[in-house]
């Protein structure tokens, strides 16, 4: 292979390959390391990808079992087979983590499969896999992504305590199972089993579910998650795992004081994720990692070593599949001397529960905590007739908009379908569009997306169909 590449990627996730395409589109001699033997990342391998093939599997048995009678559809005799719900999810998997080595094929990216190690002077030293090579690039990205956070006195053994990793690819349905921490993967994946007929108990330290939303959404997921089966334990604290009897006991201890006990067969430990620079050699070239363990880079995502960049979950910001893939193409398009650029104001966050729940920008409470003055407009899916036709009635649009100038600060949505719904938001606000241009857009009718639009109306009580 002639060297030295004008662009060499570490860590084929979405950040990673995204900027890798990047690359080879503005015509930089490209490669790629990775150490896994499939490409992808955590985002097609392990993480957004299988959870929702999951959930979506999930969602239809759910249904099958206790929805579809309503409807007088009769599927009595009802079973489910692991083996084969599992067998689809890893299909889809390797069908898009295939389509990413195709996608590098096409754009005449050079694979290298092995640990990258960076080394002085534009190196990388490529070990433990296919390729076992050193490498040179002029310049060179950082795309390792992050791992899960392990807690020091529950530690993962793989079969009991374990991570999403593990909890994607149960090989049956656990009887008893405890969720730590009620973000988006252990609402996610708590909902996929208690689906499937586990007992989930959710273990949350602060007194809210999905902490990053507001709390009347929070409260309202609540609301709805506990009418689906599971049982949340707020404000408490986990403490351990013992065994009695042969069996696995959780211990905690609840807003009281009091210790309480789990008995379960697996721990699903979702309490976050950290960045991922184990054997990257940062040392070894100077570059020092934050206190929490992030590469710090500037708004042209260099670190403090010239030609060394890096983005995605390795450096500051949210950990999200899309926020990373824009830090890929901006940071190539610096390279290249073309002016990228990443709104960070305007980054959606989705937990694709059902109802799905969805944000844009501020919270009602970080706008106050900011000192800004706002309106507020709330609309209930309960009067969306297409939410009513399709069993959606569970939630509410809100629109959260600067009081003076009516520019929309933040949208929230708690709905079936949210994830969809919320890209109309980020496009408003992405060119700083007002409470009054959303409200005054054209939505199809029937469409669930009317809420959003109501909801924005509602900011100056003009919402049509509320009572
Ligand atoms: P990653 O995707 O983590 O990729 C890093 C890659 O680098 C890996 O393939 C790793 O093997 C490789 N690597 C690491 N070190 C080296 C080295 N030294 N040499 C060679 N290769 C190396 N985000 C969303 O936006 N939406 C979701 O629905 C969503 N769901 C999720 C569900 C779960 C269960 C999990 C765990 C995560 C989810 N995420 C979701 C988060 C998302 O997966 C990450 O934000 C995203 O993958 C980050 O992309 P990245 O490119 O920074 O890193």
């Amino acid at each position: 292979q002639e060297q030295p590449f004008d662009i060499a990627v570490i860590g084929s996730g979405p950040g990673g390959y995204v900027a890798a395409i990047k690359a080879a589109q503005l015509g930089f001699k490209t490669a790629i390391v990775e150490k896994s033997k499939s490409l992808g990342g955590t985002c097609l391998n392990v993480g957004c990808i299988p959870s929702k093939a999951l959930l979506h599997s999930t969602e239809m048995y759910h249904f099958a079992a206790h929805g579809a009678d309503d409807h007088g559809i009769d599927l009595t005799n009802l079973s489910i087979n692991i083996e084969k719900l599992m067998a689809k999810k890893d299909k889809i998997v390797s069908q898009l983590c295939g389509g990413v080595s195709q996608l590098m094929k096409a754009n005449k990216i050079t694979v290298f499969n092995g640990l990258g190690t960076l080394k002085d002077n534009g190196k990388i030293e490529i070990r433990g896999g296919k390729s076992e090579e050193e490498i040179t690039a002029k310049h060179i990205i950082i795309a390792t992504g992050s791992a899960s956070v392990e807690l020091p006195f529950l530690p993962f053994d793989g079969e009991t305590v374990v991570s999403s990793t593990e909890a994607i690819a149960f090989d049956e349905v656990p009887k008893k199972m405890v969720v730590v921490g009620a973000g988006a993967i252990g609402l996610e994946l708590g909902s996929v089993w208690s689906r499937l007929g586990a007992q989930v108990d959710v273990i949350e330290f602060l007194p809210l579910i999905a902490p990053t939303f507001d709390k009347d959404v929070s409260k309202m997921a609540e609301r709805v998650f506990k009418k689906q089966g599971m049982n949340f334990h707020l404000s408490t604290k986990v403490t351990g795992l013992k065994k009695e009897g042969g069996k696995n006991i959780l211990t905690a201890e609840n807003k009281k004081g009091e210790e309480i006990e789990f008995e379960c067969d697996k721990v699903l430990v979702s309490v976050g994720r950290k960045p991922f620079t184990e054997s990257l050699g940062l040392e070894g070239i100077g570059i020092e990692t934050d206190d929490k363990g992030r590469i710090p880079v500037n708004e042209h995502f260099k670190t403090s070593v010239d030609g060394v960049y890096a983005i995605g979950d390795v450096i500051a910001g949210p950990m999200l599949a899309h926020k990373a893939e824009e830090e890929g193409v901006a940071c190539v398009e610096r390279i290249a001397g073309e002016a990228g650029h990443v709104n960070y104001d305007v980054i959606p966050n989705v937990i694709y529960t059902e109802p799905e729940i969805s944000s844009v920008g501020m919270t009602q409470e970080e706008a106050k905590e900011k000192g800004l003055d706002v309106k507020v407009g709330k609309f209930n899916m309960m009067a969306n007739g297409r939410a009513i036709a399709m069993d959606g009635t569970d939630g509410f649009a809100k629109v959260i908009a600067d009081k003076e100038t009516d520019r929309i600060l933040g949208v929230q949505i708690i709905a079936k379908g949210s994830s969809e719904m919320i890209a109309s938001a980020v496009a408003h606000m992405e060119y700083g569009g007002s409470a009054e241009d959303l409200g005054r857009t054209i939505h199809a009718h029937p469409t669930m997306s009317e809420a959003l639009k109501e909801a924005a109306l509602a900011v100056d009580k003009k919402a049509i169909h509320s009572v």
